[in-house]
């Protein structure tokens, strides 16, 4: 984590924490990352509401905080895990009882055998003896029975832990997934990139990392409403997902940043891909669905950085910010690359 990253989180952090403080909601984890969320922004809808309610000369109570909470931030994903896993524990239970009930008659069937055999052992005659086989053929019918039973139970299990186990696959892929625009989330980027560096590292493969960064998105909210603005950033994550490929991963990184891991691409190919993308969203003339109102055009900055022997993902992330943050002085709606760098500061600085 770079000096000025760690400095933005700890700014959110205070500021989360003071709100707590004003209004009185007790500082469990849960509140304290509502207003953290609340803190950094990310998500305006959130703090449309937060702000109606400040304006109205209220401050959030912990009920309302709780209910916010519940409808902004909570994922249905922990819901959906205890579901599974109820369910699982349910069905477990129910092949234990079927196999102690089978367990049971089995030994009562072991008992009766052995009685059977103390029997014979004695002599008897064939009035005892047909009454005998009578009754191990009605213990062998209930025996077979319970079997049967055993057998239905498991093989309904057999199906229900299959529709279970697909449930939990779905559920763990959508934990992936970002839910406003469905292209991979900060988890899984943070997990692609540990994959990918860590085989760059092995295979000594070129690697790039691309951080995109929509412009001046604060105004085109501001001015279209933020269900328009999350149109667009629908727009973007499936312009930047059709311009990559193959084992190429897409993610939001938060709010209006996005970031694409390319393996086995170099600096040439990473800044081809880059331009695609710039090009695609600057070409798309943009239309409010509802109106059918003209939007005009949003542009989006670039910032590219290549893996060298050393980096870590946070060196790498931090470079390619670097990188973002110079072609947004030089401009925005370009790429800097981390070999053009030095040329674009010095070229912006000159003005
Ligand atoms: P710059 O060109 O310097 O990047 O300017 P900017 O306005 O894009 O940057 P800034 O970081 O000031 O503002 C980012 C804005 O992105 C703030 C917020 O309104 C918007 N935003 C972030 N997340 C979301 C989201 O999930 N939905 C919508 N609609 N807007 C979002
Ligand atoms: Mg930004
Ligand atoms: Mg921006």
């Amino acid at each position: 984590m770079s000096d000025h990253e760690f400095k933005r989180a700890l700014g959110y952090a205070n500021a989360a924490l003071d709100l707590l403080k004003k209004s009185s909601i007790p500082p469990y984890p849960q509140f304290y990352e509502l207003l953290y969320t609340y803190a950094t922004g990310v998500n305006p809808s959130l703090n449309h509401r937060i702000n109606a309610i400040f304006s109205s000369g209220d401050s959030p109570s912990a009920s309302l905080a709780e209910t916010l909470y519940n409808e902004f931030l909570k994922s249905d994903v922990n819901d959906r895990i205890t579901n599974v896993s109820e369910r699982m524990q349910a069905r477990i239970e129910a092949v234990h009882s079927a196999i102690d009930q089978a367990m049971f008659t089995a030994n009562a069937y072991s008992g009766s055998l052995q009685s059977a055999q103390g029997d014979l052992e004695r002599e008897i005659g064939p009035d005892a003896i047909k009454a005998l086989a009578g009754r191990l053929l009605a213990e062998t019918r209930r025996m077979q029975d319970t079997n049967r039973l055993l057998e239905q139970k498991l093989d309904a299990s057999r199906e229900d832990i299959a529709a279970l186990q697909r449930d939990l696959d779905d559920v763990r892929r959508e934990s992936l997934l970002d839910p406003l625009t469905k292209i991979a989330n900060r988890k899984s980027f943070d997990e692609g990139l540990r994959a990918a560096i860590s085989e760059a590292r092995q295979n000594g493969s070129p690697l790039c990392l691309v951080l995109i960064d929509i412009d001046h998105f604060k105004t085109f909210n501001d001015t279209y409403g933020h269900q328009t603005g999350d149109q667009v950033l629908r727009l973007v994550a499936m312009t930047l997902k059709s311009n990559i490929k193959g084992r190429d991963l897409a993610a939001r990184y938060g709010g209006e940043e996005f970031v694409a891991i390319l393996p086995s691409t170099d600096l040439k190919g990473a800044m081809i891909v880059a331009e695609n993308v710039r090009q695609a969203i600057h070409g798309k003339e943009l239309l409010k669905r509802s109106t059918n109102e003209k939007l005009g055009r949003i542009t989006a900055s670039f910032g590219i950085a290549v893996f060298h022997t050393g980096d870590t993902a946070a060196s790498l992330i931090d470079r390619a910010d670097r990188c973002l943050y110079a072609a947004k002085h030089a401009g925005r709606n370009r790429v800097i690359n981390e070999e053009n760098l030095m040329e674009a500061m010095r070229k912006s600085a000159q003005g």
